[in-house]
C-alpha cells in the first residue's frame, strides 16, 4: 500500500538522535534551545517555545492569550480537532466559520457576516484560530484586518504549514497574528516523532509560554512572590503541564529542519505531477492564491459526482492508500452533544462529502505516483 503520508528519517537524523542518546542530557539539555532557534531563523521570528505536540501548543497558546470560562475561540470545521479542543481544555466554549468552496480554507467573507452578527449580540469571539489548510495559508491580511475591527487575537494554526509562505513572508513569522503553531508529528512535514512549537514576535508571551510549558514553575527572581530564597529556589506562580519537548525529539528536529526546503520542493514537483495529470479527470484541487506557496502536507481533491466511498473503496482495493480530511468536527459526536448540528457549516459538509486525500510526501518516487495517476484515472472513467 503507498500511504498518504510518510516520515524521512536519514543516517544524519539517526545520529543526531544517537548522539543525544550517549550524551549527558535526555530532556532539558542543549538540543531543545538549539531547535528552537534554528525553527527562529528558518521562519523569521522572535521566539520558539517548542513543546510535545500542536495540541499542546494549541492550549497554552490559548492560555497565555486570555481564554478561559466565559470567553469564545472560533476556527475553521475543516480540521483535526485539536484546533477546537484547545477552547475546550480551557473552559471557553467553541464556534466555527464557514469554509472557502475552492480554497477549502476559513472564509474571510463568512468570518466578517458572522462578526457583524456577534458584535450585535455582544458574543464576539476572543480567539480566532485559522487553519492553513493542507499548508495552503488563509487570508491572513484580511483576518488579522478584522482582528484590529473586532478586537480578536489570532493564533495560526499551520501544523500543515511549516515551510509555506504567504505573500512572501514564512508562515511562523507572526506578521499577521500573535502565535503560530506547527506540528511534528510523522505525518507532518518534518517530524521529532511527537512534537510541536509555538511562534511569537512577543517575548513576554513567550516567557508565558515557557512557564505554561513547565508546570508554571519559574526560577526567575522577577517573577517570584517575595523574592528568592537562593540560587536552589524555584516558584510555581500559576498552573501549568509538563509539556516539554525531550532533547532526543529536538535533535531530530534540528537534522529534519536541514531538509525543509527540499521537502517542500519535492512536494511541489509531486504535485505538480497530478495537476498535470488529472487535470482532465472529474475532479478539483485545492485553489492557492498565486502569491502565496504551499507547504503542500496534504494533496487532496474533491470528486465532482457524490461517489467518494466507492472511488475511496476502489483504490485502497488498488493499494493506493487515500485518506479524508477532514471530517467537519462540528460533525463529531460530541460536539453533536455540544449541541453543535448537521447542515450548519455546509461548505465544510459539501467538501467534506467527496473529498480524498492522494498520497504526497517526499520519497514518493516517479513510479509510486504513476501508479497512483493510473488507478485514479481507472477508477474516474
Ligand atoms: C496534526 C494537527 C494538529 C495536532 O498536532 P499534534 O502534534 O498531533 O498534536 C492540530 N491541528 C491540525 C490542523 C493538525 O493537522
Amino acid at each position: 500500500m503507498i500511504p498518504y503520508g510518510r516520515q524521512d528519517i536519514t543516517q544524519a537524523d539517526i545520529d543526531a538522535v544517537m548522539a543525544v542518546l550517549r550524551s549527558d542530557f535526555l530532556t532539558q539539555g542543549p538540543q531543545v534551545p538549539a531547535f528552537e532557534q534554528a525553527l527562529a531563523e528558518r521562519v523569521g521570528v522572535a521566539e520558539v517555545v517548542a513543546v510535545n505536540s500542536a495540541t499542546s501548543a494549541l492550549h497554552i497558546a490559548c492560555l497565555a492569550l486570555g481564554l478561559g470560562p466565559g470567553k469564545r475561540l472560533w476556527t475553521s470545521p475543516n480540521t483535526f480537532v485539536a484546533s477546537a479542543n484547545c477552547a475546550l481544555y480551557c473552559g471557553a466554549t467553541v464556534d466555527f466559520v464557514d469554509i472557502d468552496p475552492a480554497t477549502w480554507n476559513m472564509s474571510p467573507v463568512r468570518l466578517e457576516e458572522k462578526l457583524e452578527l456577534a458584535a450585535r449580540s455582544g458574543t464576539l469571539p476572543d480567539i480566532v484560530v485559522p487553519v492553513h489548510f493542507a499548508g495552503e495559508s488563509c487570508d491572513m491580511a484580511r483576518i488579522a484586518e478584522l482582528g484590529r475591527r473586532y478586537g480578536f487575537r489570532i493564533i495560526e494554526d499551520a501544523s500543515h504549514a511549516i515551510g509555506a509562505s504567504y505573500r512572501g513572508g514564512a508562515v511562523g513569522n507572526c506578521r499577521y497574528s500573535d502565535a503560530t503553531v506547527f506540528s511534528f508529528h510523522p505525518v507532518k512535514i518534518i517530524t521529532t516523532g511527537e512534537g510541536g512549537a509555538v511562534c511569537t514576535a512577543d517575548p513576554a508571551l513567550a516567557a508565558r509560554l515557557r512557564r505554561l510549558r513547565s508546570h508554571g514553575i519559574t526560577r526567575d527572581a522577577a517573577e517570584m512572590e517575595g523574592g528568592s530564597d537562593g540560587p536552589w529556589y524555584y516558584q510555581q506562580v500559576e498552573l501549568g503541564f509538563n509539556y516539554r519537548m525531550t532533547d532526543i525529539q529536538a535533535a531530530l528536529g534540528v537534522s529534519q529542519l536541514e531538509r525543509l526546503s527540499a521537502y517542500v520542493t519535492r512536494r511541489h514537483a509531486l504535485a505538480e505531477g497530478y495537476r498535470a495529470a488529472l487535470r482532465e479527470l472529474p475532479l478539483a484541487f485545492q485553489q492557492c492564491d498565486p502569491q502565496s506557496r504551499s507547504a503542500l502536507h496534504l494533496f487532496p481533491i474533491t470528486l465532482s459526482e457524490p461517489r467518494r466511498r466507492q472511488v475511496f473503496e476502489a483504490l485502497r482495493a488498488r493499494d493506493v492508500g487515500v485518506n479524508v480530511h477532514y471530517i467537519p468536527v462540528h460533525r463529531q459526536p460530541y460536539y453533536q452533544r455540544l449541541g453543535f448540528s448537521a447542515g450548519q457549516f455546509p461548505v465544510a459538509e459539501q467538501y467534506y462529502a467527496t473529498a480524498i486525500s492522494l498520497p504526497l510526501f517526499p520519497t514518493m518516487t516517479e513510479a509510486m505516483q504513476q501508479q497512483v495517476i493510473n488507478a485514479v484515472s481507472e477508477c474516474l472513467q
